[in-house]
């Protein structure tokens, strides 16, 4: 590969980024495409992270408060994209900019980016170069990606960038440390050729492999510097074998190459999946940031490593991390050597950790968040390199959150809005092994606790397998040596994942504490054989296909396929959701449809049920009978009678499900699926049925032909059930009234509202309201009490949207069923869609799943309309969403935003949903 011309764009004008991977705006390349820092100052800031990425822009901010961070530039996103389009082009005066950045670099630190190559190269085997003449420090640079959002390990980078023979030959002078300088160029040209040229770095590592064995030795640090001028050629000679081309000794040219490179990798496969996976649609590339490079492996007061401000685990307010003495960035990551904990360097270098503790602390009080920083001490002084907003575990999220408002660095508002995010109290729910003695006997290993939570699945050994049997419908454990980027696929299909190599700063580690799935890493005891697919421990094997648990909060491996329990919540999370409850104005209610649902729901925090579907009611073992008896009967008495035998059941759930919820509404819909879903498939339970009314089992087989649909979603069902079969509605409403007036007796506040399904016109409304309350009427004088309660509809039809200013004169509330109202705007097929939507959402053909995450454009524009026009109607109209879309946090600020009273949802994502509507209140 050669260098790319330095092409323009040829009409002149600001070439427009391509849209194609982002549905962001067309970058602007009118503008600054180059921001400096260093010296304590810095042309952008945080505000500016579309522009600079993560990396750049915390640089910028650390450089302007005055941590010391080695100077540099970054190149601005809306680069990327120009350059990937027009193969290694650069926009205009991009060229002019990176070359006013190095000056900028070259002026703070009296030091000279490259040379050009003396005439006399390095001879053969390490014959000596020419001396250069100067005998300043040359500079060299790193450059490194960084998008607006963290995509940790995804893209690529370049270190030690500048050298060449006569640089090196420097480098080793004014170092005075020749071993040092040739260690640096043979990283370099292994670097390079990987990540820039596509020279696979197992060829480099053949070549280091077959010196260390010519040589006797098993470590790289027993090589010699003139072992390491060899390697230098020899690795040479692998570039150039693979590239095709000399290795390119113009530092400028490795620049050009090197920002080229890493704008490309914006585009591999690992960040375009990456991308995918965590839903990252708004970002138009990567930066690029060019810097100073700092030694951490210059000698013994040397080193590198990478901090938690707190630990990101469990949230204690600590410095947590890792530190290598004499070591480079990559060789923390890469597991060659066993990192210390980050409290070991108070003794090793007590100047250096004080400054880091100092830093830290200035860092967590300027973000208003906990801290992950990257860091480098070159001969005794501290250099920072990165920071950003640390990911973390549920349990820590909640811990710092709370701890920082005490220690007065947020306020309750900012612990809200920014230190707990959805995902965070997701992972707070997540189960936990249901008895951890019982097991005590069966833990064949112990790792370290990664990421918290228990998971339990049959092994795979590779992503790709993983992906293939989650598809499948199975729950997969993914075991590994170690995960790369490569992984991430695979790591997202498994429910947990266990290694046998990383610490807790792993790529497994972080990747999975990131996303809430339980991790055991490090996990040494394991010898993994990935092409046998088989681990051993000992005596133990385990094949793939086997069932194995992991625990995340210990570390623990165990044999066998443990049960799992919910967890409890307490203490912090009381507090903490205090503040949410605080700042929301949306309420919060649950999908329940029996007591215990109703139960859980009140524990987390709903203010009443939404929805409670009354379907399911009738497949208990108990019901199920009387339920087909009625949907058989074909005289009208017998219907009667069985209807008689369903509604005693349905009294006892409805009261009990009114106890649980007292003071709060109660939102009881009347029977909605097709009579299809309730009636005997199979023969056996046909022939079971017959006996049971002591009919022939052919009138069953009849029975059942006449139910069957072409399209039931569309078919008799909803409130045309009630609408034709009158009795099924006088039943549920009697059933319903019976208990409240029952229940209210007791002392109870009972609050029912009763929600009449699939409405499409209001004269499908006035019908069923009629029915109600006549029902009401009659019991409330059998009983000589009086409840108070509403009729209110589903608005799940688009029709019934369209005419909602009609609907509404009949009903006292609205709940937007999400569900089919999705399915009905797009025409999609809720039970079929599962057949197309991956396609679509991989090629983007559309931007999320809608069943999942509402359709602001369509279903929203449906929903927003028919709220205000039901309220034009009735002022003051109880507007609510119980779709599936009530517990997804997108979904919910549009909840808030289009000022619906309520969303309601399944018990576990009520405190997600309470999180939500809190935290769009404070962003509005
Ligand atoms: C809906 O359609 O959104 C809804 C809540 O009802 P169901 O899912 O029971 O059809
Ligand atoms: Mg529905």
């Amino acid at each position: 590969m050669s260098a790319a011309p330095d092409r323009r764009s040829s009409n002149g004008a600001p070439p427009a980024v391509s849209a194609s991977d982002t549905s962001a705006p067309v970058a602007n390349l009118s503008g600054r495409l180059v921001y400096r820092f260093g010296a304590g100052e810095a042309d952008g800031d945080l505000s500016l992270k579309p522009l600079l990425g993560g990396k750049g822009a915390s640089l910028a901010e650390m450089s302007r408060i005055g941590l010391p961070v080695p100077p540099g530039f970054t190149i601005s996103t809306v680069c990327c994209q120009y350059t990937i389009d027009h193969e290694g082009a650069w926009p205009d005066g991009l060229a002019e900019e990176v070359d006013a950045g190095l000056r900028h670099i070259e002026a703070i630190l009296g030091a000279q980016f490259g040379e050009a190559e003396d005439a006399t190269e390095v001879g053969g085997d390490g014959a000596p170069a020419t001396a250069a003449t100067n005998t300043e420090a040359p500079l060299l640079l790193s450059v490194r990606s960084g998008a607006a959002q963290s995509m940790p390990g995804m893209m690529d980078t370049v270190l030690n960038l500048g050298l060449n023979d006569a640089v090196t030959e420097r480098l080793a002078r004014t170092t005075g440390n020749e071993r040092f300088a040739y260690d640096a160029y043979r990283r370099f040209i292994d670097m390079f050729g990987d990540v820039v040229t596509g020279v696979p770095h197992h060829h480099f590592e053949a070549a280091l492999a077959a010196l260390k064995a010519e040589r006797g030795v098993t470590s790289d640090l027993d090589l010699t510097a003139a072992d390491l001028r060899t390697l230098v050629a020899r690795y040479k000679a692998v570039y150039e074998t693979h590239a095709g081309a000399p290795f390119p000794t113009d530092p400028r040219v490795q620049l050009r190459l090197a920002i080229n490179a890493v704008f490309a990798s914006w585009n591999n496969d690992r960040a375009v999946k990456f991308r995918r996976i965590n839903r990252m649609q708004d970002l138009v590339g990567t930066a690029v940031t060019v810097q100073a490079m700092v030694f951490g492996n210059t000698g013994p007061t040397s080193g590198t490593g990478v901090l938690f401000t707190r630990n990101p685990a469990t949230g204690e307010a600590a410095l947590f991390g890792e530190f290598l003495a004499n070591a480079q960035g990559e060789d923390v990551v890469g597991g060659l050597r066993t990192p210390r904990a980050i409290a070991e360097m108070e003794e090793a270098f007590p100047g250096v950790y004080a400054q880091l503790v100092d830093a830290a602390r200035r860092l967590e009080a300027h973000n208003a968040d906990m801290q992950d920083v990257e860091f480098t001490v070159q001969d005794g002084h501290l250099f920072l390199l990165q920071t950003r907003n640390g990911k973390r575990t549920g349990p820590a999220a909640l811990k710092i959150a709370v701890d920082f408002v005490r220690e007065g660095l947020a306020d309750p508002p900012t612990a809200v809005r920014s230190l707990v995010q959805p995902h965070h109290i997701d992972q707070l729910l997540h189960p936990q092994f249901a008895d951890a003695d019982r097991y005590a006997g069966r833990v064949i290993a112990t790792g370290l606790p990664a990421s918290p939570g228990a998971a339990v699945g049959r092994v795979v050994f590779t992503a790709d397998e993983a992906e293939r049997q989650r598809d499948a419908g199975e729950r997969v454990l993914l075991v590994r040596v170690e995960t790369s980027p490569e992984d991430v696929g695979g790591m997202d299909a498994a429910q947990g994942i266990l290694t046998a190599r990383g610490g807790m700063t792993s790529h497994a580690a972080v990747v999975a504490r990131g996303w809430g799935t339980p991790c055991v890493s490090g996990c040494g005891a394991l010898v993994v054989d990935e092409v046998a697919g088989r681990f051993t421990v000992g005596d133990t094997v385990v094949e793939a296909g086997d069932w194995l648990s992991i625990n995340g909060s210990t570390g623990e491996v165990i044999l066998g396929q443990e049960a799992l329990v919910e967890p409890e919540l307490t203490g912090d999370f009381e507090t903490f959701m205090g503040w949410v409850d605080a700042a929301r104005t949306l309420g919060v209610r649950a999908n329940a449809d029996t007591p215990a649902d109703a139960a859980q729901a009140r524990a987390f925090g709903a203010a009443g049920i939404g929805l409670c579907r009354t379907e399911h009611m009738f497949f208990g073992d108990d019901r199920i009978g009387a339920m087909r008896e009625m949907i058989l009967a074909d005289t009208d008495a017998a219907r009667a009678a069985a209807l008689d035998r369903l509604l005693p059941f349905q009294r006892a759930d409805f009261a009990d499900i009114f106890r649980a919820m007292d003071g709060f509404p109660v939102t009881i819909r009347l029977l909605d699926p097709p009579l299809h879903e309730f009636v005997p498939h199979t023969p056996e339970s046909q022939q079971e049925t017959a006996n049971r009314l002591g009919v022939p089992i052919e009138q069953v087989q009849a029975a059942v032909a006449r139910l069957a649909e072409v399209n039931p979603m569309l078919g008799h069902r909803g409130c045309r059930l009630g609408i034709t079969n009158p009795g099924i509605t006088a039943m549920q409403a009697r059933a319903l009234f019976e208990a409240a007036v029952e229940v209210q007796a007791e002392g109870v506040d009972v609050q029912p509202e009763v929600m009449v399904p699939l409405v499409g016109t209001v004269a499908e409304l006035a019908d069923q309201r009629a029915v109600v309350e006549r029902v009401a009427a009659e019991v409330f004088a059998e009983r000589g009490a009086e409840v108070a309660y509403l009729v209110g509809t589903m608005i799940e039809i688009p029709r019934a949207a369209l005419t909602a200013g009609a609907i509404a004169a009949e009903a006292d509330f609205f709940s937007f069923g999400t569900n089919d109202l999705t399915q009905m705007t797009y025409g999609y097929s809720r039970d079929d869609a599962g057949t197309f939507i991956p396609a679509y959402l991989d090629r983007k053909v559309l931007p999320a799943d809608p069943f999942q995450t509402l359709d602001r454009e369509g279903v929203g524009q449906l929903v927003s309309m028919a709220t205000t026009s039901g309220r034009a109607t009735k002022p003051g109209l109880k507007v609510g969403l119980c779709g599936e879309h009530g517990g997804d946090p997108a979904s919910v600020a549009f909840c808030h935003a289009v000022g619906l009273d309520y969303v309601s949802c399944s018990p576990f994502r009520i405190p997600i949903a309470r999180l939500a509507s809190a935290q769009a209140a404070l962003a509005s």
